[in-house]
């Protein structure tokens, strides 16, 4: 069994010692088949997760193989129902097939083109999902896999986009999903940030894949960010509910009963995301960790109003007060962090704001803007002093860079003389 790994076994001995018994005995295998109903794949640059969703609790094992590197998983009375999916182009998944090499077991296997580690779980029955089969791979050091590393003197902002994968987070009338409207948001303030002096952007992810809230509050802790910004555009059970809203950590209760009941649903997120086991083991460090975060505390909380009092400019907010509760995703030890919910995608209105791009530059503008405003009135903000100058980018119009802002168009073109809506890339406007 060279270059065979082990990761996990589903009582396979015992099952393979049934079947061989049962083929010897002549007798018809009578167990009820276990559907594979769905199986759904989300890749990032050095993550991925394969769920495979099934019909009931089934026995099952996963193993890794070399020359070529591929991932197998094997299920006792698999049937396949759903189509296998299909890798992006180009990344380090290559593909996914599936065969019976033993009798009455199905057989998938993931191609790769690197090593990697793998963690399979049997996830139970949770939040509308039935039993899924998770098999999280982290790829093992390749070309893709070194985080682009900011220079140390960078004000180093750590994007975190809420849910993704199999957590879609909440869901609007028209079908928007969170998870997919945060994503848009949070490219947006990165590639902001990227353009600011001095200043440079990490996503916790930039593709459709589950994070655990452990990797995404570690990623700001490991990186020494600066800020750790979290978005959402979350649910309300009442869809007249608007308005945007900034949440800090507590680490005694919960200044409302609304920022408590949002703490419960989105720490939740780790069991519809499908949480590697790693992230299940008790943390030891978490008591120790929670004497530090006072500081923390406070400085999220400046950095929450700040953020706040620029989404006062976009429009209505939720609440003027910066709420706090016990969010497991805003406790990197000594990085100011925050939550900061977009809009409700409950309220029709602001599902259809969350669907514009106009919307999206607004609520990233003002994330950027908080962020600076909080970071100039530090003692030592490494940030160079505001410019009040805009340099038009490729792709951008008046209107965006209007919204960008939450400046009126007619206010710009007034500040700069211009007669026309047209601009051109690397022109200078001078900001009101
Ligand atoms: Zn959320």
């Amino acid at each position: 069994m060279k270059g065979v790994s082990l990761a996990r076994r589903g009582g396979h001995s015992e099952w393979l010692m049934a079947l061989v018994g049962a083929l010897l005995a002549g007798v018809v295998w009578s167990k009820p088949p276990v559907m594979v109903k769905q199986i759904r794949l989300w890749t990032g640059s050095i993550e991925a997760q394969l769920f495979i969703d099934l019909s009931g609790a089934a026995k099952w094992k996963v193993f890794s193989l070399v020359e070529p590197h591929r991932v197998v998983i094997d299920i006792d009375q698999g049937q396949l129902e759903s189509a296998l999916p299909k890798p992006s182009e180009g990344g380090w998944l290559r593909g996914m097939r599936s065969g019976h090499p033993i009798p009455g077991v199905l057989r998938l296997v993931v191609d790769l083109d690197r090593k990697a580690q793998i963690e399979p779980v049997l996830l139970p029955p949770i939040g509308g999902h039935g039993y899924r089969l998770l098999i999280a791979l982290r790829a093992k050091a390749g070309r893709e896999s070194t985080p682009p590393i900011a220079s140390p003197s960078d004000y180093l902002v750590v994007i975190d986009p809420g849910h993704g994968g199999d957590d879609p987070g909440a869901i609007g009338a028209k079908g928007t999903r969170e998870k997919s409207v945060v994503l848009k948001i949070a490219k947006r303030l990165a590639r902001m940030v990227n353009l600011e002096p001095g200043m440079r952007a990490l996503l916790t992810r930039r593709r459709d894949h589950y994070i655990s809230l452990r990797a995404r509050r570690t990623l700001a802790s490991e990186t020494d960010a600066m800020v750790f910004v979290s978005i959402h555009a979350d649910a309300f059970d009442r869809a007249s509910a608007k308005g945007t809203s900034v949440y800090a950590l507590s680490r005694r209760g919960a200044t409302s009963a609304l920022a408590a009941r949002l703490a419960k649903v989105e720490n939740a997120a780790d069991l519809a995301g499908g949480v590697s086991l790693k992230d299940k083991s008790p943390d030891v460090a978490e008591a120790m960790l929670d004497m530090s975060l006072d500081r923390q505390i406070k400085q999220s909380r400046q950095l929450g109003a700040a953020v706040l009092g620029m989404l006062g400019r976009v429009g209505k907010r939720h609440s003027v007060r910066v709420e706090q509760a016990g969010f497991a995703v805003l406790k990197a030890p000594q990085v100011p962090s925050i939550l900061v919910e977009s809009g409700y995608i409950t309220n029709i209105g602001e599902e259809s704001k969350l669907r514009s791009v106009l919307y999206r530059e607004q609520i990233a503008g003002a994330i950027l803007g908080g962020i600076k405003h909080y970071c100039r009135d530090q003692p030592e903000c490494p940030l160079p002093p505001e410019r009040k100058i805009h340099v038009v980018q490729a792709g951008e119009s008046l209107s965006l860079i209007s919204a960008r802002y939450s400046i009126g168009v007619n206010a710009l073109k007034g500040q700069n003389n211009l007669t026309s809506d047209l601009i051109r890339v690397d022109q200078r406007l001078r900001l009101p």
